[in-house]
């Protein structure tokens, strides 16, 4: 079995790797050491230019290949990651600094969504139209747009990467992607698994760059025909403008500010661990991070306690430590997440733990691997009671192991608080009683709900699905199928009868 390595400073065009047009690199570093891994290629106008251009001579006999071969593809993809998913965890744990369990968790996710959407292939299928009279049938089609452009950010860059690839390959669309210069490693690996596992020239490129320069251009370029952006929600704007010069179809994925929302009732032993879990799996680093909790004022003091236990108990290294949680992905975050735990205080959150730096944390339990890394961008995961609900850490998007604590009384301020934000990508109840569940799952504005779990554990296909600030998509399951397609309608006349 050929090793998983990526060429150094090449990029994925028209089936062979090849540096950028202008020999341009960007290096890519580990953010528990501040060391590059290697260089990638730093794609530039003319790299688009011929990623696009070999995603659309590829894009007729792609299309016109039956969905089954397409599904078969996709198969032999998801077997190969499976195969080589030791490796493609180490480049997306070293590359985003996770621990390399949570590498190796995101590679079977990308093996299961590939595996997913190969079975989806031939199965998308249009409706038959109700006619006024026999003499008439009426039909829909589900077609391919063409080009997708799919950018991605860091933080979960396997799982991004076969999210939003798989279902555009399945479709019938050949794809351009453009993941995120600070975590371009396991995308870049995933598509050499792609190479290997037979897909024509062309089917799916990837450019590495910098999103003002590769990402701006492929997003704006004429010859791409639908665009699937994962990432915050500022960049998620600027790239609708771009797609409403060309007039094409837009997918947002953006942030999030997702609530737990913790009732006296609930099975505490099974809850604390999952909301601890929610915000410092990843250093917080997740859209969908549980970084607001909403918990019952009777039970707010010994909830809060049990927490605190529970965040000073997590084990800080870099990613081979293999330990709970690693550094944010790079000194910009950082900085960005000391602010917020600067500014709390003063706009009146009180301080229950961590609060600031955390390297010595992390050598301490990293022992001597970590001795000689002095540069890790750790923070300590924080928590912040009586946090105003008008202040910057309980609106914005952290991105770090902050945890943002309110206490509510009653289940119609509960679902008042747990709306009250901008975003709305998902809502975790954690409650014993059904009717009042049902009552929050229906009333949140949240493009996912959870209920005596974080996120969507047990469930295959579940759409990943936003509201409001946090996007549009109908991400995940099999809607993402229609996502990358579009309908056709057709109504004939039958003459002979
Ligand atoms: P980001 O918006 O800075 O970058 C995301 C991607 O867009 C990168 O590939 C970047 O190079 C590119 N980009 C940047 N500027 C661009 C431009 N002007 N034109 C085109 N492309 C451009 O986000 P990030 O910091 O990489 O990631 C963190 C954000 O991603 C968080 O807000 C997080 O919530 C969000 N996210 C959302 C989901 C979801 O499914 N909703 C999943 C993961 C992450």
């Amino acid at each position: 079995m050929a090793e998983l390595l990526i060429p150094p400073a090449q990029q994925l065009i028209d089936g062979e790797w090849a540096p950028a047009r202008d020999k341009g690199e960007l290096p890519v570093t580990d953010p528990a050491t501040g060391q590059t891994i290697q260089a990638v290629a730093r794609a530039g106008r003319a790299d688009v230019d011929d990623a696009v251009a070999a995603a659309r001579r590829a894009f007729p006999g792609w299309a016109a290949t039956s969905p089954s071969e397409r599904g078969a593809l996709l198969r032999r993809w998801a077997e190969l990651i499976g195969r080589h998913v030791e490796e493609l965890a180490a480049h997306e744990a070293r590359d985003v600094g996770k621990p390399l369990s949570g590498g190796r968790m995101n590679g079977y996710i990308a093996q299961g969504i590939v595996d997913y959407f190969a079975g989806a292939a031939d199965k998308l299928t249009g409706v038959t139209l109700p006619t006024r009279s026999p003499g008439y049938l009426g039909y829909t089609v589900q077609e391919p747009y063409g080009v997708c452009a799919v950018v991605i950010p860091w933080n979960v860059p396997s799982v991004l990467t076969a999210a939003n690839v798989a279902p555009a390959l399945a479709a019938g669309n050949t794809v351009v992607l453009k993941p995120s210069e600070v975590a371009p490693l396991a995308p870049l690996a995933l598509a050499e698994l792609a190479r290997r596992a037979g897909f024509p020239p062309g089917v799916l490129n990837v450019l590495t760059g910098e999103g003002a320069e590769a990402g701006a251009a492929l997003t704006s370029h004429p010859g791409v025909n639908h665009i699937s952006f994962v990432g915050s929600t500022t960049t998620g704007r600027a790239i609708m403008r771009a797609a409403a010069e060309n007039l094409v179809p837009v997918k947002l994925e953006l942030g999030g500010k997702s609530p737990n929302v913790l009732f006296a009732d609930a099975d505490m032993d099974v809850a604390i661990p999952a909301i601890v879990g929610s915000i410092t799996e990843n250093a917080g680093q997740n859209c969908y991070a549980g970084s607001r909790l909403l918990v019952e004022a009777s039970v707010k003091d010994e909830v809060v306690e049990r927490i605190a236990a529970a965040m000073r108990a997590v084990r800080l290294g870099p990613w081979d430590a293999d330990l709970d949680m690693g550094p944010l992905i790079s000194e910009a975050q950082y900085r960005r997440v000391l602010g917020f735990l600067e500014e709390a205080p003063r706009q009146g959150a009180r301080l229950v733990t961590g609060g600031g730096p955390a390297r010595e944390w992390a050598r301490e339990w990293a022992g001597e691997r970590a001795g000689g890394r002095p540069d890790g961008w750790f923070v300590e995961p924080t928590v912040f009671d009586d946090v105003d609900p008008g202040s910057r850490l309980y609106r914005e998007e952290v991105f770090g192991p902050v945890l943002a604590v309110q206490a509510f009384s009653g289940t119609a301020q509960a679902v008042e608080m747990m709306n009250d934000t901008d975003f709305g990508l998902l809502a975790c109840v954690w409650t014993n009683d059904v009717s009042r569940a049902l009552r929050l799952a229906g009333e949140v504005r949240s493009g996912q709900v959870s209920v005596n779990q974080f996120a969507d554990a047990g469930v295959i296909g579940f759409p990943f699905n936003m509201q409001k600030d946090s996007g549009f998509s109908r991400g995940g399951g099999h809607g993402a199928m229609r996502e990358y397609t579009q309908e056709k309608a057709v109504a004939i006349r039958l003459l002979d009868r």
